[in-house]
Formats: structure tokens, C-alpha cells, sequence
């Protein structure tokens, strides 16, 4: 099949340099310089980005200060959904080229790229919902000096949020952030993934045409050391949110402490996904290779340790060996690729790195491990299954963010939850089982922020989701969310 046609507003958006969003204008980064974003499935340059640094943060973080201190404050609860709304409609009507965009600088399939716009819409509609509905309480408070009080809480925005975010979903990890920050009534500072900024700035793009006030969202392209490690720093931000590496994360929560800032952390992991002897195994299998091949094995919640019970260990191994060769790659743009490049060349030589050193320490390669020969240009790798007797190899054991699976196989339910739990990450974890007590049980022992039962990657802005150990701090959507974009104010009345 022949590649979809580019929109011409994507063309005409792409042919003209984009600029850093401050205080409701567009400008030049101070410096005046800028940097290529690359599109991963041919190598060639695709747009200009101004590229952000110390003084520009100075900037954005005044303009989004001087909006909560202002104007935003002044905005009602009722105005702030409506205005969600309005951003979400916009959204609609461009999910095409959002969906292009992402496509053309993260590389994953364009049916994924639109799932992706689709999903922002409605995380936004859920968000607009919650500034009419964010309440305190009336507390039975008990004072020693017999005087009667009055006691209630007040939930107040938190103030001006940092929020750095990575490539792999490069817009709804935008959305997931902004949502709250948008209901509460905080404002924002936004740091797209320097891979991926142009979906990022056509969302800003988005939020200014839907009425946002000037300086409640900003929007600074550029690099992680240059721009986000300042934002990290800034004495002026409240709060930071931060979805990307463990790496990087607890380089955020160190530069959080100058100023105490709240921090929410979305971080790494190595997904344990079991798959017990009495389930359905066909779509088990299924799963488990959805699981980790999805978004090119680029999700933290990839399930990237595959526990398959050994009765049933060859016929889950056929299936997914199946299940790899049946993936086309190729560009995302072209509607047959069911699998894309990865994001960048560092990435496909990590991916490819892993590959090298998981044979080295001695596991056993099943399908997959190369660059797809019929693809010169492009950051490709082919859908790789690994089984490790011993699960000792790096592939068993660290994050590898690409399509690599590696399968361990199993005997004894109490070993196996130890197995699955001797990770120093805990996003996620799923079961493949038709038993509701096994079912049950083991979901309540396994040590992850979110757990599925014959299911993987399910994600509903009602429900909340965060890791538990090196797997981040705090919850991301449903209330635990609006929680964490506010603070708690305790008043007293003397009613003597
Ligand atoms: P990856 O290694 O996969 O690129 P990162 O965790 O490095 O993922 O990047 C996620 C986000 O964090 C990006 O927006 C990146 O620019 C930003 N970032 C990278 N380094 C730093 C840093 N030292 N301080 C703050 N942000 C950073």
C-alpha cells in the first residue's frame, strides 16, 4: 500500500519554524537559536524548533505566575470546564493532523497516531467535568477549650506547574498533564520531549484559539539539560510533573528540593505479565505480544517479562513467534505498517545494544534480533522474543523501551509472584487466567500501579495510574490526580 496523503495544513504548519509560547505570544527563544526534529521513519529533517534556555523558563514561569496570581484566578469553576470543552472540540475537529504529526516525528502507525488524538479528546472532556466539582469538607472537630468552631477545607490549585514530558506518546502525555492543571485552576509551563515537540506546540496552538487566558499555559521547546533541568530548579514553580526515564526523574526530585516543590513522578518499568496453565492461551498469547510489540515495545507499562506456565511454554512461544513475523514494518504513514521506526537513532542503538548483550549472557533468541533488511533509512528493529532459563540477562531484568520481549517460564504460583515482585520497578503487572480466585489473589500480591486481567494497557481517565517502588511518585487521572494539582486548606471559625 502507498503512503496517506500529508494534509496541506500539516505541510504549511511544518514549513514554518515554531516558536516558544510565553505569556499568550509566540517568540524566537531569546538565544535566537533553534534545532532540526528529524522524522524517524526516513532520517530526514522535518521542521525547526526554537530551542529554549534558562532565560526563556525565566519568562514562561513570570507570564504563568502573573496569569495565576491574575487573570486565571479570576476565571469560575463552570468558565474552566466550559473552556476544557471548547479545547477538546478543537481537538476533534483536528485529529487528523494532530495525528500526522505525531506520526511524522515519533514514527508509530498512523491507526495508532489517531487512537493517540482520539484518547486526548476524551482524557480532556473527562478533565472538564472535574472545576465544578472539586470540593472540600466539613470536619467535626473537637476543640479542648470547649469553644464550638467551624472547621472546613478548602482545595486550592497548587499554582504554577513545570510539566516535562517525553516522546512516546507525545501528545496525550501533554494532555494528561494539562487536564488537571487546566481543572484545578494552576498553570503551566509545558516541556515537550525534544524528539517531539511540533504535536506539542500545535496543541498550544489549539488551547490559545479555544480562550485560554494569556500565561496559563507556556509552552518551551529545547533540550532536557538546557531547558527542563531549569524548570526542575526554579524557585518560582510549584509543582513539578514529570513522565519520562528513572534516570531523569530522580535528577527532577533532587532539583525539586531547593524549593520544596511538589512532585509527581511518572517513571520506568519492567512489566511482569503471567500467563497461568488454565488460560485461554491463544489470546493470551495475543495479549502478551500486544502487550510488548505496541507503540514499537516504547511504553513504560510494556510488558516486558512474559511468565508462561511451562505446560504451556511451547505453544505460547509458537504464538508469538507468529504473532512477530505477522507485523509489517515500515513508515507509520503508510496505513499497512503495523509496526513503525523507533523514535530516534540513540534509541535504536540502545534497543539494539540490549539485543547484543541479552545473547552475550546467555539467552536464547527466538525470533527476531535484527535491523528488517528491506528498510535502508529509518530507525527499524524487528520484533524480538528472547526465553532466559535462568532470567539473569539484562533483557530479563532492566528496561529496554523497544519490541523485546523476554519469556521465563514457571512451575510454583508462590516462586513465580516472588519472581514477578523482584523488580525495583512497579508500573504494571497482568494475569492470563480463567480462575477468579487465582485471578484475585495474585492481582493482590503483585507489587504494580496497575494490574490487568486478560487485558494489557488499559487506561481510563477515571481510573488512576502511577507506579509503585523506582515506578514513580503519585497518580495520574481520576481524583487522585486532582488531589495531587491541589492543596488542602484547613479553617477555623470561632463560633464562641
Ligand atoms: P529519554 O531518555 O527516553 O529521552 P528522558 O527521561 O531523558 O527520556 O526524557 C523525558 C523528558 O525529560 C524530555 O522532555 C527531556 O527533554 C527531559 N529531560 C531530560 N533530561 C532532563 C534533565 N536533566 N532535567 C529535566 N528534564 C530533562
Amino acid at each position: 500500500m502507498k503512503s496517506i496523503e500529508v494534509l496541506a495544513s500539516v505541510t504549511d504548519f511544518l514549513s514554518r519554524p515554531a516558536r516558544l509560547f510565553i505569556g499568550g505570544a509566540w517568540q524566537e527563544a531569546a538565544s535566537g537559536r533553534s534545532f532540526a526534529v528529524e522524522n524517524p521513519a526516513t532520517e530526514n529533517p522535518l521542521a525547526e524548533v526554537a530551542q529554549g534556555a534558562a532565560a526563556d523558563v525565566d519568562a514562561a514561569v513570570a507570564a504563568a505566575r502573573a496569569a495565576f496570581e491574575g487573570p486565571w484566578r479570576q476565571v469560575s469553576p463552570a468558565r474552566r470546564g466550559q473552556l476544557l470543552l471548547a479545547l477538546a472540540d478543537l481537538l476533534e475537529q483536528h485529529v487528523e493532523e494532530l495525528a500526522q504529526l505525531i506520526t511524522l516525528e515519533n514514527g508509530k502507525p498512523i491507526a495508532n497516531a489517531r487512537g493517540e488524538a482520539a484518547s486526548a479528546v476524551n482524557i480532556l472532556r473527562y478533565f472538564a467535568g472535574w472545576p465544578t466539582k472539586i470540593e472540600g469538607s466539613t470536619l467535626p472537630v473537637s476543640p479542648a477549650s470547649g469553644v464550638p468552631m467551624l472547621n472546613y477545607t478548602l482545595r486550592e490549585p497548587v499554582g504554577v506547574c513545570a510539566l516535562i514530558v517525553p516522546w512516546n506518546f507525545p501528545l496525550t502525555m501533554c494532555v494528561w498533564k494539562l487536564g488537571p492543571v487546566l481543572a484545578t485552576g494552576c498553570t503551566a509551563v509545558l516541556k515537550p520531549a525534544e524528539q517531539t515537540p511540533l504535536v506539542a506546540v500545535r496543541l498550544v496552538q489549539l488551547i490559545e484559539a479555544a480562550g485560554f487566558p494569556p500565561g496559563v499555559v507556556n509552552l518551551i521547546t529545547g533540550l532536557g539539560a538546557e531547558t527542563g533541568a531549569p524548570l526542575a530548579q526554579h524557585a518560582d514553580v510549584d509543582k513539578i510533573a514529570f513522565t519520562g526515564s528513572t534516570q531523569v526523574g530522580r535528577l527532577i526530585a533532587q532539583a525539586a528540593t531547593g524549593n520544596m516543590k511538589k512532585v509527581s513522578l511518572e517513571l520506568g518499568g519492567k512489566s511482569p505479565n503471567i500467563i497461568l496453565p488454565d488460560a485461554d492461551i491463544v489470546r493470551a498469547a495475543k495479549g502478551a505480544a500486544d502487550g510488548i510489540f505496541y507503540n514499537q515495545g516504547q511504553v513504560c507499562t510494556a510488558g516486558s517479562r512474559l511468565y508462561v506456565h511451562a505446560s504451556v511454554l511451547d505453544q505460547v512461544l509458537e504464538e508469538l513467534q507468529r504473532h512477530a513475523a505477522a507485523h509489517v514494518l515500515g513508515p507509520g504513514l503508510d496505513p499497512s505498517s503495523s509496526m513503525g521506526p523507533l523514535v530516534s537513532a540513540r534509541q535504536l542503538e540502545t534497543v539494539s545494544g540490549y539485543l547484543q548483550r541479552g545473547l552475550e549472557q546467555g539467552a536464547e533468541l527466538i525470533c527476531g534480533g535484527a535491523r528488517p533488511e528491506h528498510l535502508q533509512r529509518g530507525h527499524f528493529i524487528e520484533p524480538s522474543v528472547f526465553y532466559d532459563r535462568a532470567e539473569r540477562a539484562c533483557v530479563a531484568r532492566e528496561e529496554i523501551f523497544g519490541p523485546v520481549l523476554t519469556v521465563m517460564s514457571w512451575s510454583d504460583i508462590d516462586e513465580l509472584v516472588l519472581r514477578a515482585n523482584d523488580s525495583p520497578y512497579g508500573l504494571a503487572a497482568g494475569l492470563w487466567t480463567r480462575d477468579l480466585r487465582s485471578a484475585h489473589r495474585v492481582a493482590a500480591q503483585l507489587k504494580a500501579g496497575s494490574v490487568w486481567i486478560n487485558c494489557w494497557n488499559v487506561v481510563d481517565p477515571a481510573s488512576p495510574f502511577g507506579g509503585y517502588k523506582q515506578s514513580g511518585w503519585g497518580r495520574e487521572m481520576g481524583k487522585n490526580v486532582i488531589d495531587a494539582y491541589t492543596e488542602t486548606k484547613s479553617v477555623f471559625v470561632d463560633l464562641g
